[in-house]
């Protein structure tokens, strides 16, 4: 009854009976999901092992944030809600604002002062977002939402939602189904770690219905500005270039923890130098380009590798959770010299300032 003509229909569709959603939901989709699992020849010779970068820049709005959004925006819709709300470091409220649009719901962004990545901006004020600026960081614009969610008439959609989680498990059931089982290891950024918190329960419906022999361990990077899931206590001020994973106090923390326990993982820390070191190195290296945050989990595995752990023989996926373009600015803060060479219009001069002359 497809009348897709084989394209990927979303993750609604394509993962509807593993997913935990009302019957016959009807779904507000852009098509996200079905990201690819790019071979990283660097990592791999690197470690010794096989590593696959999970690049999820290739979803609708350019980070994973779709795969939860579909859910969360078709479940607002279906219960009738009229208005959404979140809080949002940035990729939240693009993606809420892009499904919002689809449906035709009105969406309401909540964002910390000062601390928006452009292209995220952009993404929310051309869906037609109302943005309200918080005097406060993200974790202060999480409480705000919950009340108004509590207290007025508009659907909560971040992803203490439980239905986000449902939309982006999927994501691990996509690397088993490409790689025909759960890899040995699974690395990721960690910020509000409702993430973690998704590819684990993902993982772990695979194993119990045998479509895969095993599950991963789990290993989440924060920033070290931000990393309360590596020193157990919440982050009052928490600072990060690396703003999606800037959150002091995750919403999913107890979740995020069961993950690393069940799955014999942990988190750890990478410093701001790391991440965007890592960012560079990857764009370099296997042509990936993401924004930083984005990198803590390849900035993870490097200092891992630094620190004398082995991932040889090993399978290993690393979750890129959002494109580059999002946070030009962060990325190029590191280049001082963005032209090399100024010439006049001539081959010849083109040809002795590039050094083949
Ligand atoms: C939201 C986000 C994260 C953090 O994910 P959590 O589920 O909050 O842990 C990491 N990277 C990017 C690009 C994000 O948008």
């Amino acid at each position: 009854m497809s009348t897709t003509n084989g394209q990927w229909r979303g993750v609604i569709e394509e993962y509807r009976d593993l997913l935990e959603l009302p019957e016959g939901l009807a779904a507000v989709t852009l098509r996200e999901g079905g990201t690819p699992l790019v071979h990283s020849e660097w990592l791999t010779g690197l470690t010794g092992g096989e590593v696959w970068l999970k690049v999820e820049a290739n979803n609708p709005t350019g980070s994973f944030k779709d795969r939860g959004m579909t859910a969360a925006i078709s479940v607002a819709r279906h219960e009738g809600a009229e208005a959404v709300v979140c809080a949002s470091t940035g990729n939240t409220s693009a993606s809420m604002a892009a499904y919002a649009a689809k449906a035709g719901l009105k969406p309401l962004v909540l964002i910390p002062e000062g601390k928006i990545a452009a292209g995220k901006m952009a993404q929310a004020v051309v869906h037609g977002a109302q943005i309200i600026m918080v005097r406060g960081n993200f974790d202060h614009c999480l409480d705000i939402a919950r009340g108004l969610a509590r207290d007025y008439p508009v659907a909560l959609v971040n992803s203490v939602n439980p239905v986000r989680l449902q939309g982006q498990k999927t994501a691990s059931f996509e690397v088993v189904d490409f790689l025909g089982d759960a890899p040995d290891f699974h690395l990721l950024p960690v910020g509000n770690a409702g993430n973690i918190a998704a590819y684990w329960l993902g993982y772990q419906q695979y194993a119990e219905l045998g479509r895969a022999t095993r599950r991963p361990v789990m290993r989440g990077f924060q920033a070290e500005g931000a990393a309360p899931l590596v020193t157990g206590e919440p982050f009052p001020d928490p600072e990060t270039k690396a703003t999606a994973i800037r959150v002091g106090n995750p919403a999913s923390w107890h979740l995020a923890e069961m993950a690393a326990k069940e799955s014999e993982g942990r988190f750890a820390a990478v410093s701001d130098e790391q991440i965007l070191a890592a960012q560079v190195e990857l764009a370099r290296h296997d042509g990936v380009f993401v924004e930083p945050a984005s990198a803590a989990g390849v900035a993870g595995l490097l200092a891992e590798l630094s620190a004398g752990e082995s991932y040889a023989g090993r399978t290993v996926v690393i979750t890129v959770t959002g494109h580059g373009l999002k946070d030009t600015a962060t990325a190029l803060e590191t280049f001082t010299d963005i032209v090399d060479t100024v010439v006049d219009a001539d081959v010849a001069a083109a040809a002795a300032a590039a050094g083949l002359a």
